[in-house]
Parts: C-alpha cells; structure tokens; sequence
C-alpha cells in the first residue's frame, strides 16, 4: 500500500521508466514536506555552485530507504521563467537522501535562483549568486563570518538577519552542529544524547536544520563552510579526543560525523568523505579583489602538548612542548598547499577564514605565563610558519577571520608576538558567536590587558561579523543581537573598524 502511494505521488511529474526498478525497493514514503530542511547553495566561483538539499520521510524514524530521483533548476530570476541549467539527480540511503548538484556554466558576478522537484512537490525558491570572473576589477565585496550555534542556548535569530545582509557569501567558521549539551538558560533541547553513530549525526543535523531562521540565511546566499570541533567531538584533535580514550573507537565516530556534515552542506560531490577522512580545506577566488583560503585546523593537527587533553579546560603552564616546532595544526600537505597559495596569490586582499583566535592570548598572572592548549596557543611554531606564509605573499593585505571563542575580537597580527618593533603581518577578527555562551567579563578584560596586540574584546554578546572590502580599505562591523534568548530579536551594529590596504592593523571607523 505504502509502496503504491509513492509511485501514485511520484508518476505526476516523473517520467515512470526511469525510476521504477529502483522504487521497487521503497519502503517508507517521503514526507508531505520533503523539503523540510531547507535549500541550500555553497562553494561558489565564477561559473559554478552547489545546490544542496536533503530529502526527509514521512516518519522521521524510519529512514527512506530507494534511490529518489529529484527534478533542479537553476534560473536567472527569482518567478523562474529564466532558466538556464536544469537536471535530475539521485538521492541516495547511503548518503541520507541528501542531494549535491555541481552546476557548471553559470555567468560570473550574478545572482541566480534555484528550485528542487520531488514527488510533485516543489522546494522553496533560493537565492545564490557566482563569484566575479578573475579579471574583473571589482569594487566592492561583502561577506559574514559566522560560528557556534548551540542549539539550546538561542534562538537563530542572527541567522535571519544574515539572510537581510548584502552579501557575496556567508562565511561559516564551525561548530555548525553541537555534539553536547552544555551552557546556561536553555531555550530548546536536544532530546538525545552525544552523538557517536552516522544515523545519531544525521537526526542532529536534522534538528538544527529543521530552524526556519537558519534555513532563510541558507536560502538568501551562497555558504563557504569549515568545521570545528564540536561537529565531532569537543576539543578533538586529530584521532585524540578526551571524551574517547581508545582512538580506533574515535576515528569511527569521526568518520560518522564528517560524512554527516557532507551530507548537509553545500560541499561539492568531489569532497565526498572517503574512509574516516575528508579533503575540506579549499580556495577562492573574487575578480581582483580577494582571495580566499579557508583551512581545516582539526583533522591533521598534532595531539595536544602536555597531554593537555587531561587537563581541565587544556590550560598549561610552563609547557615546552608547546615549542616543538614538529608540531603542526594543519599538516604538513596542507600547510604546503596553503604556503604555495599565498606565494601565487594576486588579487587585492587576501582572507584566510579559519576556526580560531589566532594571535597570541597569554591569561597567565603577573610572571606566569598560561595558554589554551586548543587553540593556535598550542602550536605556536605552526602559527610562526603561518604568519611567514602570510608575510611572504605578494599581496600585502591579509584579513584573518576566525570564531570559536564565543567573543568579539579584533587584533593586530605581528611577525612575532611579544616584541613591540616587529612589523604587523595581517589584521584579525573573530565574529563572535551565533548563539553560544562566551567567557566573563573580567576574563576578556584581563586578556586585554595583558596581550596588547588584543586591540578589541567583547562577551555576552551574540551575532557574527561582516567584513566589506573595496581597494582601498576593509571595513568590518560587528553586528549583535539585543538578546539570543529571543526568537524575534533585533540586531545593532555594536562596533565597526577599518583596515586601510597596505596598513595592517585595527583601526575604529
Ligand atoms: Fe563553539
Ligand atoms: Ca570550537
């Protein structure tokens, strides 16, 4: 009976031949809603993007179990009466119904709209838009920069107000999903446990997906993703998290959660996980104005020093370790890769989007000197041979942009920290957080304080960053939430900064 329903729902706008045999092997319906997570665009460059979506069944506990046929189309105008590419993919059980469309052939430097077909039913319409071609002289570029949305402790109401902002793409810096429960006022709830099996990673990237707010920022622009650690396991490093003693058992649970986070981005089919690793990291380009590199600081990077991932909240002191210039936070290939892409890098500015704060934060007190093992703070002589990367590019403006610390922060990369006549390098911003809970006052003040290349630090505040480019300066405004608690909040520029080209450095606007 069930089986007859599909095809009864299916036949009105698919051609029947094509899709029978595999039908044969159906076994729950698709929801009356398929498209109930949202639409998706990613990757964009100047003739492609990625269409994404995920098809939902009927009862959220019993998984589709055939391939689907899904009917994309991609137009010049949001009525859809300009197509321009359209196709037919499969949705298959093995990657949870989830849908990638590499479009190719598209027109650099535009916006385009795309829908999805299944069953008769159609998704929503979205936006995306192409990159500048690589040699137009463009005049101006905007993107947000984005991170930590903890499920329980907001709303996504920065979310919505990323979908009204003017932009070329939305940066997401990680922590996209939680993997724990954890923080203060909780507005909603997980429901279920820590996540450890593909099948929990998927309902969990489900439940944060199924957020109207986060589905309109999707629909509304293109999305260039990275990943934390949160998407796995807290504070992970490599096959080492502490949560998990045994690594085997770990880079299981690892090779679960990155092919879940496949399954629900915009990333391209070629990015498909093989095995319990996943080719993330990646390059951009925007006309003659910027360059992007966005990197993957947690699968290839060293064990913590010191065992850190013993101690409570990986604090260390008096660590020397943490020197070992062996130790590395993107590996070795794609250290090479991101040394080779800054030494050919051409276009006005370039944006290197990552996880973390980058520069230096000592919070020991008075003749103690304490670090955060997590952080760039646990591989400092990675961040010295990144930093000489940036300093060796042709292109003299580098833009850092970053998340994971649940705060504001605008900061002034040197060549070497600690000595006040080395030369700044490039100029840093962390955009805060989406709903997560950051530090205290006083720890943001106390860090201020003592690390004067810290020129801006802000907590208790929740939203994300928007970095404007033009040729002659970067403008960055941090844009707050009045209260993360509320569904309907509205959002305020707190503060704005300016980058003149050829000055590294904060500046307030
Ligand atoms: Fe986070
Ligand atoms: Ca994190």
């Amino acid at each position: 009976m069930q089986r007859r329903s599909v095809i009864a729902g299916l036949g009105s706008v698919l051609a029947p031949a094509l899709w029978l045999p595999s039908l044969a092997r159906a076994d729950t319906p698709l929801a009356a809603d398929p498209f109930g997570l949202g639409v998706a665009s990613g990757r964009p460059t100047a003739t492609s993007v990625v269409l994404w979506t995920r098809l939902l069944a009927d009862d959220p506990t019993v998984p589709l179990g055939a391939p689907v046929a899904v009917d994309w189309t991609i137009a010049e105008d949001e009525r859809m009466q300009k197509p321009v590419r359209s196709g037919r993919a499969t949705a298959e059980a093995a990657w949870a119904h989830s849908v990638h469309v590499d479009v190719e052939g598209l027109r650099p430097n535009r916006f385009y709209w795309y829908r999805f077909t299944v069953a008769g039913k159609q998704s929503p319409v979205a936006r995306t838009r192409t990159a500048p071609d690589v040699a137009e002289r463009v005049k101006a570029l905007s993107f947000s920069f984005a991170s930590c949305q903890q499920y329980e402790q907001g709303y996504y109401a920065a979310q919505r107000h990323m979908a009204a902002e003017e932009l070329n793409a939305v940066l997401f810096l990680g922590d996209y999903i939680y993997d724990i429960s954890w923080g203060r006022e909780h507005v909603r709830h997980h429901g279920t446990g820590r996540p450890t099996s593909l099948r929990e990673f998927r309902d969990r990237y489900a439940l944060y997906k199924s957020d109207r707010d986060l589905q309109a920022a999707h629909a509304a622009h293109p999305w260039i993703v990275t990943w934390d650690d949160h998407e796995v396991a807290n504070d992970y490093a490599d096959d080492i998290s502490p949560t998990d003693a045994d690594p085997e058992q770990f880079l299981k649970i690892r090779a679960g959660a990155y092919q879940a986070f496949w399954e629900h981005m915009p990333l391209p089919n070629a990015m498909r996980p093989a095995g319990a690793g996943m080719r993330l990291y990646d390059r951009y380009r925007f006309g003659d104005l910027a360059e992007l590199f966005v990197i993957d600081d947690r699968q290839y990077r060293s064990h913590n020093a010191c065992h850190a991932e013993q101690i409570r909240n990986r604090m260390l002191t008096d660590c020397a370790e943490r020197l070992d210039p062996a130790r590395t936070m993107l590996g070795a290939p794609q250290e090479a890769w991101l040394a080779s892409g800054f030494k050919q890098a051409s276009a006005r500015w370039n944006l290197l989007a990552q996880q973390t704060l980058m520069a230096e934060v000592d919070r020991g007190k008075d003749g103690t000197h304490t670090y955060w093992a997590d952080g760039w703070d646990g591989y400092p002589m990675a961040r010295q041979r990144l930093l000489e990367t940036v300093a060796a590019s042709p292109v003299r403006d580098t833009l850092v942009l970053g998340g994971d610390v649940h705060s504001f922060w605008a900061a002034d990369l040197p060549r070497a920290f600690g000595r006040a006549e080395a030369p700044l390098v490039a100029t840093e911003f962390v955009g805060g957080s989406i709903t997560a809970q950051g530090p205290s006052a006083q720890a943001v003040k106390d860090r201020l304080a003592r690390n004067p290349h810290l020129r801006y630090g802000k907590t208790g505040a929740n939203g994300y960053g928007v970095v404007a480019l033009t040729p002659t300066a970067a403008t960055v405004s941090f844009r707050v939430l009045a209260s993360v608690k509320e569904q309907d909040s509205g959002i305020d520029t707190a503060v704005r900064f300016t980058v003149a080209a050829g000055r590294p450095g904060v500046q307030r606007a």
